[in-house]
């Protein structure tokens, strides 16, 4: 799949296409608008984001869907279960909600990183070229947070569902890298990871570790043979998908009887249009996330709730009855 990029626009719920509506309000951070990025290896389009308050009548649509399709409590888990017992081996979407409980925060909720940081300013290519020393001042801290984080109850749950044959693949928005923590074997990173981080001038390529040992000094971290600054090898807004998982996970999503989503508004493009490859296949889809997501309306199954306890539960009733 070709001409992806990474953009974050309202589905429209009852749509099953891939190529979608944007029905944001005012504030959109149009990555249209941004200029591509140069970095190798990837595709030729970027991510959009809603930004702060939707339109409150747009609003309204998802949250209504969402108190329908729910359930909660152990017949959710039940239904879960029995459902990826029948249609499994499950492809598993997670987003930012499944490592909150890591202490990690996720964009969007109303102490998510969007309600302290503008990502105009810290999170889009466009700031990055502008002015590295800004944006590195705010991932300094979150790359040691996330490399203090552990693993929690959800991502050691779907290593063990996969270990059993439950799950086929782990695709994720999350750049943690905690699913690899935590013994999952078939991780897709659709956003990039912390893993490394790449010359701006040369491309050299340096591990965390050194990246952490750089960050100690004051500034962006730089090269040391040219001496230009270092790019975190995550995916900025405006900035192109690499497109090698991201054809993996469509393809993946295409083959599965089953796409279960973990945490994750499904706001962002193109990662949101997985679970419509799956739909458009014959296959079902399934949500665990606490509020609402684009796709409720959608969903086989929503179970609202933590995603540690959920996933936990599930295994645990899949270890009783399989
Ligand atoms: P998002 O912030 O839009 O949505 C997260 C969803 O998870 C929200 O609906 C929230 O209510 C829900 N949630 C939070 N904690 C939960 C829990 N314990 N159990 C169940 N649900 C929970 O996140 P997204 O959809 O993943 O947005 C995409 C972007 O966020 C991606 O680009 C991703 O790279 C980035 N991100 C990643 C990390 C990380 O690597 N850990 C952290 C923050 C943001």
């Amino acid at each position: 799949m070709a001409n992806v990029r990474l953009e974050g626009q309202r589905l429209d719920p009852l749509g099953l296409q891939r190529g979608v509506t944007a029905v944001e309000a005012s504030e959109v951070l149009d990555a249209g608008l941004l200029e591509p990025d140069q970095v190798n290896g990837v595709v030729d389009d970027a991510l959009r984001v809603r930004l702060r308050e939707p339109d409150r009548h747009l609003a309204r649509e998802p949250e209504a869907l969402h108190r329908r399709n729910s359930r909660i409590g152990a017949m959710g888990v039940a239904e879960l279960a029995a459902l990826i017992r029948e249609r499994g081996p499950c492809v598993v979407l997670t987003g930012a909600g499944v490592s909150t409980e890591s202490g990690i925060p996720d964009f969007r909720s109303p102490d998510g990183i969007w309600a302290r940081f503008d990502p105009l300013e810290y999170g889009s290519i466009q700031a990055f070229r502008a002015d590295p020393d800004k944006v590195w001042s705010f991932y300094a801290p979150r790359f040691s947070m996330l490399t203090e984080a552990e693993p929690n109850d959800a991502h050691l749950a779907l290593a063990d569902l996969e270990r059993r044959g439950f799950v086929r693949a782990v695709v994720t928005q999350n750049i943690d890298l905690l699913h690899e923590r935590a013994g999952s074997r078939e991780v897709v990173e659709v956003h990039g990871s912390i893993r490394t981080s790449t010359c701006s001038g040369c491309s050299a390529t340096y591990p965390l570790a050194d990246v952490l040992e750089r960050l100690r000094q004051d500034g962006a971290p730089r090269c040391t043979s040219c001496d230009a600054v270092l790019k975190p090898d995550v995916v900025f807004f405006g900035e192109l998908l690499p497109r090698e998982p991201i054809d993996r996970a469509f393809e993946l999503a295409g083959e599965a009887k089953l796409i279960l989503v973990v945490g994750s508004t499904l706001e962002v493009q193109p990662v949101a249009g997985l679970p419509l490859e799956t739909l458009s296949a014959g296959g079902a889809l399934a949500i665990v996330n606490r509020g609402p997501t684009a796709l409720d309306a959608l969903a086989t199954l929503k179970l609202d709730g933590s995603a540690g306890k959920i996933l936990a539960a599930v295994a645990d009733d899949l270890a009783r009855t399989s």
